[in-house]
């Protein structure tokens, strides 16, 4: 059988991924598209999610990729017309939404999955046997982008629930949690926060796992220049190094993988696979950390930043 999907919410993600995966991936194709300013080519349109699935009976699934804070509604009303659902990282605006949301796929029999791309990066399972293999010493996290080159026009990220700095620092989490076999846990949190902004522009982190190795990280959005978006580990039997946001791995300086980016094709994989199989997916560490980050932190304002 052949997933038939609606996608809802039509911008950079969409366009820059999502419809080129479901492209190349067998047993989905893409048939409505629902945006409130844009059109899919060749596919029926839709101004929004409610008219999709009023319009498009034998729509199996529907595809999430609007900004976390209008998530939840879109989700619970997919869910509720009995369609599978996919939801981009990060699952939500808080964590209690996304566990009602589990409950509700649950009770109508559909598949959830909570995708976190960063997770299918090309050197992340090889990074995970290896460190499984050692014990952790201590972890560094350096993920310092330019906010003004990967998020132009998107007001929605700088407001409350939409992340901020968290947006891309959650990318980090979410391998960090899947490479580390044990619980991270949240220690402090400093959040910076520009004085005409609900959300942070910079973090600074300290968690430990749960043997007490500690675990850094800096998120920094005003990086200029050469981007970052490292992984450091220091074990008992040598160090290891995951960076191009977890497409390269080097084991002791050497490097061991360097590939390209096929995140959004895995993910498709995992999503027809969790549909043949009726199963959910959703672990919720990496927005649980996120969550525990702006619980614990303290809120540091900052100089107003405009994009
Ligand atoms: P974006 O370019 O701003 O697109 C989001 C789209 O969602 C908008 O174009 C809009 O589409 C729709 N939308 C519905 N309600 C909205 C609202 N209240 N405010 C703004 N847009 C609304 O954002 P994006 O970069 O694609 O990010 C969307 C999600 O994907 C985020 O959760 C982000 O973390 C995740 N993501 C982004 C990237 C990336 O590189 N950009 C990478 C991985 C994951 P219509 O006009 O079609 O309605």
């Amino acid at each position: 059988m052949t997933i038939r999907a609606g996608l809802v919410g039509l911008g950079k993600i969409a366009r820059d991924q999502h419809l080129p995966a479901i492209e190349r991936t067998d047993g989905i194709e893409l048939v409505a598209v629902a945006s409130r300013n844009a059109q899919g080519d060749g596919v029926a349109n839709y101004p929004d999610l409610g008219a999709m699935l009023a319009g498009e009976s034998s729509l199996d699934a529907v595809i999430l990729c609007q900004p976390p804070q209008v998530r939840y509604h879109a989700a619970r009303q997919a869910l509720l017309a009995g369609k599978h659902v996919f939801l981009e990282k990060p699952p939500g605006a808080t964590v209690s939404e996304v566990d009602a949301l589990v409950s509700l796929a649950r009770a109508q029999g559909v598949t959830l999955y909570a995708s976190w791309h960063s997770r299918y990066a090309a050197a992340v399972a090889q990074a995970k046997t290896w460190i499984a293999e050692r014990r952790i010493e201590s972890v560094d996290i350096q993920w310092r982008e330019d906010v003004r080159h990967w998020h132009p026009g998107q007001p929605w990220i700088w407001e409350a629930g939409g992340f901020g700095v968290f947006d891309p620092g959650i990318n980090a989490l979410s391998m960090l949690t899947e490479i580390v076999p044990e619980p991270v846990t949240m220690l402090s949190a400093m959040l910076e926060v520009p004085a005409n902004r609900d959300a942070p522009i910079g973090a600074t982190l300290k968690m430990a796992t749960a043997s007490g190795a500690p675990v850094a990280a800096v998120f920094d959005w005003r990086q200029t220049g050469p981007q970052t978006w490292d992984i450091a580990v220091e074990t008992d039997r040598g160090s290891l190094l995951l960076s191009e946001g977890g497409n390269t791995l080097r084991l002791d300086g050497e490097v061991q993988v360097k590939a390209p980016d096929e995140e959004y094709p895995a993910m498709y994989r995992r999503f027809v696979d969790l549909v043949g199989d009726g199963a959910i997916d959703v672990d919720l560490a990496p927005l649980r950390l996120a969550a525990d980050a702006f619980l614990c932190g303290r809120h540091c304002p900052t100089a107003a930043f405009e994009d």
